[in-house]
């Protein structure tokens, strides 16, 4: 079925040569805008995929024939885009594969990127923070949690990035899930540690509405939703991860927070509901 998605303003039948120019080096631009009170977020896609069952834990056979019985589920790569107050945030920049075509399809320049949110540090979402050594984001503030920075720091393919962004990097300490003090206006940052040390969550809020943009809190977003005890062989700490992850389903399903995430399948965001017995379903949108 088809996304509802915004294909470059393109209808279906054009957006599959869109994506046939993709391969011969013309960029398709895959967007999908939500409204969040005041503020717009767009769902800016990298990649969809399927990802592979082997590379997660704590996955038990009788929940892979329920859940996975061909061996893989749906993923994807996605930032986000957050405009308000005439401000453009990024959160997390993907590899940088499709970001600047997807922005530029959005009318925002790299240099009109007044800030940019990092959920952590693996390559997938700081990818496109340089491009052949180079800054591309010569006026955003970048945001990174102390902790995520720490253990960074002095990681070789982490550093050539912090040194070329080092007068434009804010480290902070993320607040507990539920807090209500804003990093930005309309939007908090959370502790989801586990991933990587100081992986964190933003919370976006604006008049009445809200949305939690959950990072790396899922890969496999359908069967960690029905069991979170699942983990992946990327996290750092997977028990921290299945920690962060109940915590936040929890909150997240009590207050019916809609979510978005870095690697939920296009067009990246919907509800988890509980469904009891600490299982979640998750709808998309
Ligand atoms: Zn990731």
């Amino acid at each position: 079925m088809m996304p509802k998605g915004t294909f470059s303003k393109l209808c279906y039948p054009l957006l599959v040569s869109a994506l046939l120019y993709h391969s011969a080096g013309m960029a398709a631009t895959i967007t999908h805008e939500t409204k969040v009170g005041d503020i717009t977020l767009t769902a800016l896609s990298e990649s969809q995929s399927d990802g592979k069952i082997d590379k997660l834990l704590n996955f038990s056979d009788a929940d892979k024939a329920k859940l996975a019985p061909d061996g893989t589920y749906k993923a994807g790569l996605n930032a986000f885009l957050v405009q308000s107050n005439g401000k453009n945030v990024l959160v997390d920049t993907g590899f940088g594969t499709n970001l600047f075509d997807n922005l530029a399809s959005l009318n925002v320049k790299p240099e009109n990127v007044d800030t940019i949110l990092l959920t952590h540090m693996h390559p997938d979402h700081i990818g496109g923070l340089l491009k052949d050594g180079k800054v591309t984001f010569p006026d955003s503030r970048i945001y990174v949690s102390q902790k995520e920075y720490e253990y960074w720091k002095d990681n070789e393919k982490v550093k050539p990035i912090l040194d070329a962004y080092r007068d434009q990097i804010t480290r902070f300490v993320p607040e507990e899930i539920g807090s209500n003090k804003d990093l930005l206006p309309g939007i908090d940052a959370w502790q989801a540690y586990g991933h990587t040390p100081g992986h964190t969550v933003y919370f976006l809020h604006s008049k009445n509405s809200s949305l939690l943009i959950i990072a790396d809190l899922t890969h496999a977003v359908y069967i960690q939703a029905a069991v979170p005890d699942v983990a992946i062989t990327y996290d750092v700490d997977p028990q921290m991860a299945v920690k962060s992850r109940k915590a936040i389903f929890d909150y997240v399903s009590a207050h019916k927070i809609p979510v978005a995430g870095m690697h939920v399948p296009f067009p990246g965001s919907g509800k988890l509901l509980s469904t009891g017995n600490g299982s979640f379903s998750f709808q998309p949108d």
